[in-house]
């Protein structure tokens, strides 16, 4: 199967959210609006306890639409047909013999994946199978209090939305992923760093017989900021201008 398949354009639309067994409508219907909310639509039903409900639509509050593509299905591998990585998550902090990631680590790279993902949620009462757990080849954990570990189910769902969301959101820009603007190489940051030290010298900020820490600092900050060609572009003539500037003052 093609990868992104119920994706078309929508940016998250590779991950599937995964129920098994659920028994309360009501988590059904605020899974659908934590999802919606957050921008993702495809929702799979493993054998609920009762759906379509009245109290699911309810709870959805608006996500009654994802409600009504909600794909059910008998079996957890139906559910997982044409997904390549498939996420378990877990109310424990290891299962049998993989630590488990948190859910900002899981959404970086999920929302870096180019193939289609699910995000496995188990029953309120105990969770998911180990059968099922063996299924899903990397487990998330929540972390939580360590006498208090279980969310509610939606709520487990919200978060681990929310930072689908913000990984997402800190994704590179089309520019960057097309290639037209690549990130600064390093040539380009050395270049920025001992432009801005002059800059700093010529305007008395600087001083290179007492550098202390400033040179390093620079250095760091430019590493950090994760620049891209265009904007480093930028700082260099903003840099040119000021040279300019005070070559006219003289
Ligand atoms: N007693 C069960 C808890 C089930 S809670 C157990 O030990 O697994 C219902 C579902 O909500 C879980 O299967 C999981 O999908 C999700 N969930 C609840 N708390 C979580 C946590 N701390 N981390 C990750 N998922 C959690």
């Amino acid at each position: 199967m093609s990868s992104n398949t119920e994706s078309g354009a929508a940016p998250l639309g590779h991950v599937r959210i995964v129920l098994v067994g659920t028994t309360h409508p009501g988590n059904i219907g605020a899974t659908a609006r934590a999802m919606k909310v957050m921008g993702l639509s495809a929702l799979h039903l493993v054998a609920p306890a009762r759906f379509p409900c009245a109290e699911a639509t309810a709870r959805a509050a608006g996500a009654d639409d994802i409600l009504a593509r909600a794909n059910v299905h008998t079996h957890l591998e139906e559910a997982l047909s044409g997904v390549r990585t498939v996420y378990g998550t877990t109310a424990r902090e290891r299962h049998i013999d993989w630590p488990a990631q948190s859910p900002r680590e899981a959404a970086a790279a999920i929302a870096a994946d180019g193939e289609d993902v699910a995000i496995v949620f188990g029953r309120e009462r105990s969770g998911l199978t180990n059968e099922e757990l063996d299924r899903c080849q990397r487990a998330i954990h929540i972390p939580t209090s360590a006498t208090f570990r279980s969310l509610n189910l939606a709520q487990a769902v919200q978060i681990c939305a929310y930072e689908l969301r913000l990984a997402h959101a800190a994704g590179a820009p089309a520019a960057v992923r097309e290639g037209r603007d690549p990130p600064a190489a390093a040539a380009e940051l050395e270049g920025l760093r001992a432009h801005t030290l002059a800059v700093m010298e010529a305007v008395g900020y600087y001083d290179p017989a007492q550098p202390k820490l400033l040179e390093r600092r620079l250095q760091r900050l430019f590493n950090r900021a994760g620049l891209l060609h265009s904007e480093s572009q930028i700082l260099r003539g903003f840099l040119a201008a000021i040279e300019q500037r005070m070559s006219r003052d003289d």
